[in-house]
């Protein structure tokens, strides 16, 4: 393939120094930056393939730090509960999910975020019912479809009802099942290599529906794979209670003894942490990852994101499954980030360039991905959002962050990933979207059938 030149655009490329280039252009060859400069493109144009990218705004693509993708089939119920009411409502329809039902909704959810800019996406999927089929190999299919680099986390629950847990006890495996998929999941699909498309974690699923046992042996496994660990923490003040009640302790204090703070973990929603907790998350440099449009949709509460960046956290941002934020836009996320930080922290609380941050090499590094993506950068992947700020929403506003972060969401020209287009003008590329949205309302209709939600 020909080198691609962004030529043009204004450039926002998160790198150390936070460069950015009022007019500038990016150029792509073998699906890695090559480079990036300011001014337009003066080079050799015999060789390569160079797009006016003037009116737009080129930035790293969006990094997604949490996500529930199967939940896209299971959107707009029990709308109007609490996080544990919620659950107690779906968990009963999860658990007639199965492999057809996964695909179908993680290319939904997986097409939607690359509409909305996310180049990289974890998925966090801990539902197997017994006789499901292969529900991971489902979403990594899905992923490879719409073309978008992936981090599926092996998740899971033992803790079941008759244990004093949260979910049913027919939605939960016992430990050992659970230890022997996790490690198959990681020698079948983990690729550690420097242009990895597919990198795996392990996730059990949080305080309230795991053993303690199943916690601390995660950790094992996942360190002596060389893998990253992820699961919720700190969401609600009910998970505070449980925690009280259970283990006699916070639930960051819980974790903390079983070995899950540290650099190689990143941690779901992280809103109930008081000041001890907010510096041992620096202090151990575990990451959070931030979902905002969910959190104010459970009416858990909202982030301390001003904090927690101070302590030196890594913070990232994610959609959370979509049963939960039914938009699962991550550019959404990135304004409500900013307008939650401040609707609670007063205007200062965080920039527009910091809940931009956020999104790109925040989360790259609370996946851990910040060496390869995350940044414009030469001899990193080539994983490029380039936004349309010319048009009626954003032609007025003369700093392009301001335009992106604050207006309308802004029509996506092009979405590269490895320099591969997988957006181009607000359409997939890979893939037909009509059809795709059709083979999930189906999906969805089958699973809500199977549950005795609709008959
Ligand atoms: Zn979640």
């Amino acid at each position: 393939m020909r080198p691609l030149v962004l030529d043009g655009c204004a450039v926002v490329t998160m790198d150390p120094a936070h460069t950015e280039h009022a007019t500038g252009h990016v150029v792509v060859d073998g699906g890695r930056i090559s480079h990036v400069g300011a001014g337009r493109y003066a080079d050799d144009t015999e060789h390569v393939t160079v797009v006016d990218a003037s009116g737009c705004l080129a930035t790293p693509g969006l990094v997604n730090t949490h996500h529930h993708l199967y939940q896209w089939a299971t959107r707009g119920l029990a709308v109007d509960n609490t996080l544990f009411e919620w659950l107690t409502a779906l968990y009963p329809v999860w658990r007639h999910i199965d492999e057809d039902i996964v695909r179908a909704a993680a290319t939904g959810a997986l097409g939607w975020l690359a509409r909305t800019g996310c180049t990289t996406s974890m998925d966090h999927h801990y539902v197997f019912p017994a006789g499901s089929g292969d529900l991971l190999a489902a979403e990594v299919h899905a992923a490879r479809a719409v073309g978008l680099r992936f981090m599926p986390t092996r998740g899971s629950m033992d803790l079941g009802e008759s244990d004093g847990g949260l979910p049913p006890d027919d939605v939960v495996e016992d430990l050992d099942t659970i230890l022997a998929s996790t490690a198959e999941a990681i020698d079948t699909y983990h690729d550690g290599s420097d242009d990895s498309m597919l990198r795996v974690g392990v996730s059990p699923c949080s305080p309230f529906s795991v053993t303690g046992e199943l916690l601390k042996e995660a950790a094992v496994l996942a360190r002596a794979k060389g893998v990253r660990l992820h699961t919720h923490l700190a969401e609600t003040a009910d998970e505070e209670d449980f925690c009280r009640q259970r283990f006699g302790c916070a639930p960051i204090e819980y974790v903390d003894s079983l070995g899950w703070l540290g650099p190689d973990v990143w941690l779901a929603h992280g809103i109930h942490f008081d000041d001890a907790a907010v510096a041992r998350l620096g202090d151990t440099a575990t990451a959070i990852a931030h979902c905002p449009s969910s959190n104010a949709r459970l009416g858990a509460g909202i982030c301390r994101t001003r904090d927690l960046r101070d302590a030196g956290v890594p913070v990232g941002l994610g959609v959370d499954g979509a049963a939960s934020n039914e938009a699962a836009s991550l550019l959404e996320e990135v304004r409500h980030a900013l307008l939650f930080a401040r609707a609670t922290g007063g205007p200062t609380a965080l920039t527009v360039r910091d809940a931009l941050e956020m999104a790109t090499i925040g989360g790259a590094r609370a996946l851990g991905w910040d060496d390869r993506i995350g940044s414009l950068e030469p001899g990193k992947l080539a994983d490029i959002a380039l936004w349309r700020l010319d048009t009626l929403p954003h032609a007025d506003i003369v700093d392009p962050v301001s335009a992106l972060v604050l207006g309308a969401p802004a029509p996506l020209e092009l979405l590269l990933v490895q320099g591969r287009p997988v957006v181009e003008r607000d359409r997939l590329v890979n893939l037909d979207e009509a059809a795709v949205a059709a083979e999930v309302g189906a999906a969805s209709t089958r699973l809500l059938t199977n549950a005795g939600v609709i008959s």
